[in-house]
Formats: structure tokens, sequence, C-alpha cells
């Protein structure tokens, strides 16, 4: 459409300089063309009348091919009227001009075609007229000053394609050159409109991603050097909060560091890290991603930094952390119990660990809810298991709630001794609770007993086996008095 827009343009201008060439030769024939015989009123006339019809074609028809026709056909008329202004002498000259001029301001064939054979049929036909002596308006025709007849009419046609011919081969060079040019103009153009186009759609596309993407890149030592919106808003901080700051401040503290040694093994290797991260925002509230950690590379393959990007998992991971939490006292239920404990006894086996399991029963509990009522007694047990989960500060060891009153800890210790101070100082720190409960004997308080199991992982044939000894150990507690821990030997 642009080219198409330019060209007329280009044709319009032309027509513009065509019309002055036409004026001029309306000063030519009524004026040099008169000196010798007198004609200029002849000339003033004829000229005129070209150019008031060029002027209205020029209005009517500026940038269409019958205008440049019309235009070509107009100067050969002003060619008869030399002629008839008896300057046939110079009129040839007058044809090299006016084919040059077409050819050169509108670089276009046709109009020189139609003239010419416009000149051909006006020759032939006025040498008929002058042969046969007949005038018009009074005016003896006059086609050739000295000498007249066909040969010279039709040596005259032959000159006017031959001249035609040669001028335009001559043009044709120029007009190839500078349609090339054009086209190649017009190509840029249009390069630079699709670049433009483009480089928008690429940009739009970039402002989507970095809308929906949480993505950052980083240095090698972890210092962030992008940081895409979605990130912003998902961490709470501002893009300047963020660049040039490590990556280090999204870390939760509930990540298990193992995960993020891991990652950086893995990376660091060239590797790519995936899996899922709880990040700390800026708020203090927390947000689980998952995450897709790869190197970059500069143009010689060195590594110059990396690229993370994650979505957002934290509904996902809501929806999981519910189906494996005790709604009362918030710790890992029995559903996930079951499922963790063959897991983390089976995977201690690599490096034969000491696993240990502490089975926790309230005392007298039965008794607390009868005499406190059931509402005291599940406060009771919102204590009794925050106070568990506080004496344990190891990320990879679990506390459950495996039914009623009865608490599990699975964990892996160094020696067993160890193990048997951990257990404890729960039961102490259950005790220091100091919850009134005047029905268990001797203690007055709210207490716990404790069997607590511990085997070295190969020596476990099957995991039920641990489960049943920290029951036997609890029983035995009990029996023992209660507020204790029962260890085997
Ligand atoms: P022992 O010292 O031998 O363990 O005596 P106990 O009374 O604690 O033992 P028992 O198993 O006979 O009783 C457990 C009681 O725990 C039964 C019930 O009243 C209470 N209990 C179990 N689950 C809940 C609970 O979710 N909320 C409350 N408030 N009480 C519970
Ligand atoms: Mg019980
Ligand atoms: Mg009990």
């Amino acid at each position: 459409m642009a080219l198409e827009n330019e060209i007329l343009e280009s044709f319009k201008a032309s027509d513009k300089i065509m019309l002055y060439i036409i004026l001029l030769q309306w000063i030519l024939v009524s004026s040099f063309g008169g000196l010798s015989f007198g004609n200029y009123l002849f000339g003033f006339i004829n000229g005129l009348a070209i150019s008031l019809i060029a002027l209205l074609g020029y209005k009517l028809l500026s940038g269409t091919s019958y205008l440049r026709m019309l235009n070509g056909l107009l100067l050969m008329t002003s060619s008869i009227i030399l002629i008839q202004q008896n300057l046939g002498r110079i009129e040839m000259h007058f044809h090299i001009f006016i084919m040059l001029s077409f050819l050169l301001v509108y670089k276009d064939i046709k109009p020189v075609i139609i003239s010419s054979l416009y000149i051909i049929l006006h020759h032939l036909f006025f040498t008929y007229l002058q042969l046969n002596n007949i005038s018009m308006f009074n005016t003896d025709i006059i086609v050739f000053s000295y000498g007249c007849g066909y040969d010279i009419a039709l040596l005259h046609a032959f000159f006017v394609i031959f001249e035609m011919s040669v001028l335009y081969k001559l043009v044709q060079l120029n007009i190839t050159k500078s349609n090339l040019a054009l086209n190649q103009k017009f190509e840029m153009i249009d390069l630079n409109l699709e670049l433009k186009k483009s480089h928008k759609e690429s940009e739009d596309y970039l402002e989507l991603i970095s809308k929906n993407i949480i993505s950052s890149r980083t240095t090698l030592d972890g210092t962030i050097t992008f940081a895409s919106k979605a990130f912003c808003d998902v961490s709470g901080y501002s893009q300047e909060e963020l660049l040039g700051h490590n990556h280090r401040i999204l870390r939760h503290p509930d990540m298990d560091t193992k995960i993020y040694k891991d990652l950086w093994e893995t990376i660091i290797n060239k590797g790519i890290w995936e899996g899922e991260l709880k990040n700390l925002a800026k708020d203090g509230s927390s947000y689980w991603v998952f995450g897709s950690i790869s190197p970059i590379y500069d143009e010689n393959k060195t590594m110059t930094g990396y690229t993370s990007i994650r979505h957002d998992v934290t509904n996902k991971k809501h929806v999981e952390l519910i189906s494996i939490t005790d709604g009362l006292t918030q710790l890992f239920n029995r559903r996930h119990f079951d499922i963790t404990f063959p897991k983390f006894i089976n995977s201690a086996k690599r490096n034969n660990d000491l696993i240990c399991f502490m089975m926790l029963d309230v005392d007298n509990f039965k008794l607390y809810n009868d005499y406190y009522g059931h509402q005291k007694g599940d406060q009771a047990l919102i204590s009794i298991a925050s106070t568990i989960k506080d004496s344990i500060k190891r990320s990879d060891d679990y506390s459950f709630r495996l039914g009623g009153e009865e608490f599990g800890v699975l964990f892996k210790s160094e020696t067993k001794e160890k193990a048997q101070k951990l257990a404890e100082l729960i039961r102490k720190n259950i005790e220091e609770l100091n919850i009134e409960h005047l029905k268990n004997d001797n203690y007055m308080c709210i207490t716990i007993s404790i069997g607590l199991d511990c085997n070295d992982a190969r020596n476990i044939n099957n995991v039920d086996d641990v489960y049943k000894n920290a029951d036997t150990l609890l029983y035995e507690a009990k029996k023992n008095g209660r507020n204790q821990v029962a260890t085997s030997n």
C-alpha cells in the first residue's frame, strides 16, 4: 500500500513538471514561432487551446496513465503548430525534446508510443491533405515546407520509430537504475516496518512473560541481575530492591539446607536443577514455587550466571499440607506418618544411620478429660504438640500426632545416648508446662510417658517391628509409674 502511494505521488509530481513544459510550448509558439512569418496569433490561439486542455487534464486526471498519454498527444499537436508556422526544420528537435521529457519525467514508454503513432498518422493524413491542396480553416496545410511526398512522410515515420528506439534504449538504463533504487528504497521501508512490527510483537511478548512468569537471572555468586514483574509481585520486593542483591534474601528458614546444597552442586556442575522451594516474601510471609534453574553461557561458552524460571505452587502446596497435617495440633497426621515411616527408614539404610522412634502418650488423659472437660483436653493437646515440635530443632526430624493423645517423633541420632537426652528433654519440657492435672497422681500436672526405640537402619527388617518395640517400651514406662522414658537396651 505504501509503495503504491509513493508511485502515485511521484507520477503526480511528474504531471506538474509536464504541465509547465506544455505552458512553455505556448510561449514558444506565440513568440519565436511567429518571428519569420508573422503568425504569432496562430501560435497564440492554438498554444492556448493546448494549454487549457492540459490544465483541465491535469485537474481531472492527475496521476493516471490517461493524462500521460493526453500530454503526449498535446505536445505532438504543438509540433504540428510549429510546422504550420513554417518551422518544420526544427520540428524534429522538438520531437526529441518531448520524447526525452517523457522518458525522463515519467519514466514511462507508453505515452511515447502513443504520441509516435499520432505523429505518424498526422504526417500521413496531412501529406494527403497537402498533396490534394485541401486546406483547413482557410489555412494551407503544411507537412514538409520543402519537397512533399509519401516517401518523405514514411522516411520521417521511420526516423520517429528509430529515434524513439534509440532514446528508449538510452533512457531505459536510467529507468532500470532508478527503478531499482526505488524498489530498494521501498524494500527498505517495508523491511523497516516489518522490523518495527516484529520488535513491537516481541516487546509485547516479553512484557506478557515478565508479567506472568516468575523469572530471574543472577551472576555466578547469586547476585540478581534481572527480575521479572511476576517475581516482584510474588516476593513483594520492587525491582530496585532485588537487583544487585543476593538471591539468598528469598531463602526461607524452613527449607532443608540439603535441598540448597543439592541445588548448588547441580548448577555449578552445569546441570539444570528442578524442584520445589519455599521462599520468603518481603513481608515475612512465605510462598512455594516449582523452579527450574539453569546456567547461562556467554559467546565463548563460559558460564556467566544462572536463569531461574519458577511458577507459584503455593496453593497446591497448601492443599498438600492440609492433607498431611493434623487439624488440631498442626503436627503431621497419621496418614503422613504411614507414608513417611517406611520411607525414612529405607533411605537411612544407605548410610546405616541410627534410626530412633519415640512414641509419646499423655498420662491419665481420660481422667483429665473427665475432670476438666473435653475442650480443656483439646487445649492441652495443642500445648503438648507445640512443645514437642519446639523441642526438636533439626529440619529432618518429624513429629506426628498418631491418634488421640498419642504422638510420634521420628529422627536420626548419632548415638543412643543423644536420642535418650532428646526424649528426656521433651518429657521435662511438657512437665514444665505445668498444666494442672489433679487426677494425675504424684505429679498434679500433665505429664507424658515415652517409649524410645533406636536401631541401626540396616538391622531393621520390618518397619512394623520398630513401631511395636516403641509401643512395648511405652507400655513399660506407663507400668513403671508414668512421666518417664523407657528405652531398649
Ligand atoms: P494412660 O496414662 O494409661 O495413657 O491413661 P489414659 O487415660 O491417657 O489412656 P486411655 O487410652 O485410656 O485414654 C485416652 C483418652 O484420651 C481417651 C480420650 O478421652 C482422650 N482423647 C483421645 N483423643 C482426644 C482428643 O482429640 N481430644 C481430647 N480432649 N481427648 C482425647
Ligand atoms: Mg493412649
Ligand atoms: Mg494416655
